[in-house]
């Protein structure tokens, strides 16, 4: 499988906080041309059967895939899993234990928001979870937009539910050293998600790359919707310099508030080693 397949790994369903169900992401991955998929929702793999089976009816491939939140020197941070075992009980455990904290977070952040006078966040929120344990930022950012507070949810991050904001509430995620032997032990390989995103200065930059790959970390995405295309060049170099494999993923949510859709990416540079060659044993097609 060469370079410039065109390979989806990171998008997410209503298993999470994407708008489409497992299946019709599957149909639009095939329409769009996916030549591999994966489903990546957040920090849960219950709709990683219903994905697998739907790719695998329309003849598409697939990998098995994972976003876990990390907490990593103060910051939020996404490490992607893809081709493991999800029912492997470390994994599953993990993941459970990494849910735990969002509900409570989500009625501390509905009191955070009515401070503001903006009331019955909570349960305006949980109406866009389709999976309760779930509720995230996102679910809260429909709500806003629903309720005519913003405009659009990229305008809600601007206004509410980022540092310093209203609505933000301080979280702790998962340990990096553990979602990545998590992602590991549960035989998958590990991917440093977005890395653009983050707001570490070059050092912190540094030190995350360092202890992802010291602990066992084996790819980063380079290719990403939440990418610039100079920002393809930068994490290329970063992988080069780290002996990482690279990734490529839209990210995609939904129809209504997504800017890049499954599928639509530029390929991987030529001279990176696609994280797809990792997994070559992995992948589900149909025999
Ligand atoms: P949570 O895991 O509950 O903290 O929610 C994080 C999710 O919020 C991300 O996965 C994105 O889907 C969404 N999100 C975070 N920041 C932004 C942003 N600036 N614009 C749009 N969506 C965002
Ligand atoms: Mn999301
Ligand atoms: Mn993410
Ligand atoms: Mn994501």
């Amino acid at each position: 499988m060469t370079p410039s397949l065109n390979a989806d790994l990171h998008c997410h369903s209503v298993v999470s906080d994407g708008t489409l169900t497992p299946e019709a992401l599957a149909q639009r991955a095939r329409s769009n041309g996916v030549e591999l998929w994966a489903l990546t929702d957040h920090d849960e793999v219950g709709g990683q059967q219903r994905a697998a089976a739907a790719a695998l009816a329309l003849g598409l491939p697939y990998l098995t895939g994972v976003e876990i939140s990390v907490t990593f020197i103060g910051q939020t941070i996404h490490i992607v899993g893809l081709g493991f075992d999800p029912e492997h009980p470390a994994l599953k455990r993990g993941l459970e234990r990494t849910r735990g904290g969002r509900s409570q977070r989500a009625i501390e952040m509905s009191q955070d928001l009515a401070r503001v006078g903006i009331h019955g966040a909570y349960d305006g929120a949980l109406k866009y979870a389709g999976n309760h344990a779930l509720i995230s930022r996102t679910h809260f950012a429909r709500f806003l937009v629903e309720s005519g507070v913003c405009r659009e949810t990229n305008d809600v991050f601007r206004k509410y539910l980022t540092e310093g904001k209203p609505g933000y509430v301080e979280h702790r995620w998962a340990g990096l050293k553990d979602a990545v032997n998590w992602i590991r032990d549960a035989g998958g390989v590990a991917v440093i998600a977005h890395p653009a995103r983050y707001k570490f200065s070059a050092t912190e930059e540094f030190a995350l790359f360092s202890e992802f790959s010291k602990h066992g970390g084996q790819a980063v995405e380079v290719v990403t919707g939440s990418h610039t295309a100079a920002e393809y060049v930068n994490y290329a170099a970063m992988a080069t310099e780290f002996g990482l494999a690279a990734s490529r993923g839209s990210d995609f949510h939904s129809p209504d508030e997504s800017h890049t859709d499954l599928g639509t990416l530029p390929p991987l540079p030529e001279h990176l080693t696609p994280v797809w060659e990792l997994l070559t044993g992995r992948i589900q097609t149909v025999q």
